[in-house]
């Protein structure tokens, strides 16, 4: 391609230092500007989600980048589902066939770092505490706030990429000059995060290599581990109605919720009141665009053009994937508008369909992993994908232990899902069940 005299990326979380890394390693001039300040010095900014679930997809990109290693050296592994019943007990619904097929709990702000120094040792130049405020398209000119000063100033950035999140400002930006067919479509839930510490002998305090959930229809809390023997709990609640954030607000009220919906999970956090009072209600919801560029000048990447709900564990996962996507297209296209409007056309359909599988794994998550007739549908599931290997595939596994792209896996499991629908029509349990014959009508009706 004809390499621009430089590509600028705002934002140096997850994407943007990925993207910087894989960018400078082959040789493209890369400068990324960061409003926080740099992590590596200062300790890192939480903000949101301590853990992330880390699947296939995000492995995939970090081996490209040389950096599997690593990460999995600082990530717990997650068998399965640890589901945790009203009346105490507790089973674990395995995800894959074997620890071949398992997920990672990584520490978002160790992955960040890690990140960072790659990017910084592949030769990316990196700018802390400089926020993007406005761009100039046109021109080729960003306008950067310093966060220790307070003072502005411009920058020449020809070719900007924003991975700047959610929140994006470059998005703002590109928005003031062209219709980018933003929608934010709010969840109506939010979350809030408590922490269960180590056990006094150190260890983990409950199954460490499980993603635990509390499903309690309508509402659930998850854990998910931490390399320092604690876990990440995440209440997530409704915004009205009861129980919500408007009715559980106090923590009197957050203690009377979790007596009553999570009575073992309460002892395990022993600063719960702490917790509470401290952590605040974060809002989620699914942001939308049918243009995620202009020409050749300015590109989303990541949260900032697809942010979705996190109950596929998926949105780190598939930014992850957009960086890969992006600099292999960077290095095959004649130049930045081709590139760019590639990458819009073969990424956006496959952000649309997490974002929609992301949605559907709530309600199965809160809803429906206590509800004996979709456990039934798990089994007969299970059941074809051991009998018709590679062939019949759970949308789950092909989401989290693939990499085929998101819009088939949903294409797939729509089918899949309808064949095992009609199997389980009528039926209770599994051995009533003819599965050899099950078997034979999945393969047929799969083609
Ligand atoms: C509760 C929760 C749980 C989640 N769990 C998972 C999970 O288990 N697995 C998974 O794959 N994903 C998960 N996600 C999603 C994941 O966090 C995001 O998809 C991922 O962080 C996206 O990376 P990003 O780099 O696009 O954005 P971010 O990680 O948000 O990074 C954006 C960066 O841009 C910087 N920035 C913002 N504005 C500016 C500006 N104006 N100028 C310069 N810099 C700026 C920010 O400081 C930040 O460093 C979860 C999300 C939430 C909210």
């Amino acid at each position: 391609m004809t390499t621009p005299n430089s590509l600028t990326i705002f934002g140096a979380g997850l994407a943007g230092a990925l993207l910087a890394t894989l960018l400078a390693r082959r040789g493209v001039p890369v400068t990324v500007y960061e409003r926080r300040p740099d992590p590596r010095i200062h300790g890192y900014e939480g903000g949101r989600s301590i853990n992330l679930a880390l699947a296939e997809r995000g492995m995939a990109a970090l081996r490209v980048a040389g950096l599997a290693r690593p990460v999995l050296d600082q990530a717990v592994m997650m068998r399965g589902r640890m589901v945790h019943h009203t009346d105490g007990h507790a089973e674990l619904l395995r995800y894959g066939r074997d620890d071949s097929e398992v997920i990672w709990s990584v520490h978002r702000g160790r992955l960040n770092l890690t990140l960072l120094d790659a990017a910084e040792a592949a030769g990316a130049k990196l700018h802390f505490d400089q926020r993007l405020v406005e761009a100039d398209f046109e021109a080729g000119l960003a306008r950067l706030r310093d966060e220790t000063s307070g003072r502005e100033h411009a920058i020449a950035a020809p070719a900007m990429i924003g991975a700047d999140g959610a929140g994006s400002a470059l998005r703002q930006a590109m928005a003031r000059v062209a219709d980018l067919g933003e929608r934010f479509e709010p969840l109506g839930h939010s979350y809030r995060e408590l922490e269960i510490p180590p056990a006094a002998d150190g260890g983990f305090r409950i199954e460490p290599n499980a993603l635990h959930i509390w499903p309690r229809g309508g509402y659930m809390g998850i854990a998910l581990p931490n390399a320092e023997r604690t876990f990440t709990v995440t209440l997530f609640l409704p915004n009205e109605g009861a129980p919500s954030f408007a009715t559980v607000r106090t923590v009197p009220e957050g203690r009377a919720l979790f007596e009553r919906d999570f009575a073992d999970l309460l002892p395990l956090v022993p600063e719960f009141d702490e917790d509470w009072a401290r952590n605040p209600v974060s809002p989620l919801g699914t942001l939308r665009l049918d243009r995620w560029r202009l020409g050749g000048r300015a590109l989303l990447i990541g949260d900032a053009a697809h942010a979705i709900v996190p109950f596929h564990g998926q949105g780190m996962n598939c930014a992850f994937e957009d960086c890969v996507a992006l600099d292999a297209l960077l290095a095959e296209a004649p130049d930045l508008e081709t590139a760019f409007a590639r990458f819009e056309a073969s990424r956006k359909p496959n952000a649309d369909a997490i974002a929609d599988m992301a949605i559907e794994n709530y309600v199965e998550m809160r809803d429906l992993v206590d509800d004996p007739d979709f456990l039934l549908k798990k089994q007969i599931e299970r059941a074809l994908a051991e009998r018709l290997p590679g062939r019949f595939v759970p949308r789950y596994s092909l989401v989290s232990f693939t990499t085929t792209p998101y819009a088939e896996a949903k294409a797939r499991g729509a089918r899949q899902w309808a064949i095992v629908e009609e199997l389980a029509r009528g039926k209770t349990r599994l051995d009533q069940l003819d599965l050899e014959r099950a078997a034979a009508l999945a393969a047929a009706r799969l083609g």
